[in-house]
């Protein structure tokens, strides 16, 4: 679990895998997945990298030891904001053997 989750905002309790996700999706990096949680919802798919979180980073988001392990055994990272301008996001595991390759 995330050892600093977000002070009050658009990220209030959210890991800081959330302002990853969201960083990069405003990089414009995200695909639209839509249904799911919301038209809003984009995803990030993996690799995600070290040098990705450092790249992160660089621009002044801090990402703590924990959600470094989970952002690089993250499959597909989604994010959504809701009606209110909050901030969301999920994982799922890496799939490590994908035979559709
Ligand atoms: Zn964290």
């Amino acid at each position: 679990m995330c050892t600093i989750t977000q002070s009050p905002g658009k990220f209030e309790g959210e890991p800081c895998i959330t302002l990853y996700a969201y960083h990069w999706i405003m990089e414009g990096l995200g695909d639209i997945v839509g249904e799911d949680e919301g038209d809003n919802t984009e995803a990030l798919y993996a690799p995600h990298t070290l040098v990705d979180i450092e790249y992160t980073q660089m621009d002044g988001v801090f990402i703590c030891d924990e959600c470094k392990a989970d952002i690089l055994a993250a499959g597909t990272i989604r994010c959504w904001e809701d009606d209110l301008g909050f901030v969301y996001s999920d994982t799922d595991e890496l799939q490590v053997a994908k035979s559709s390759q």
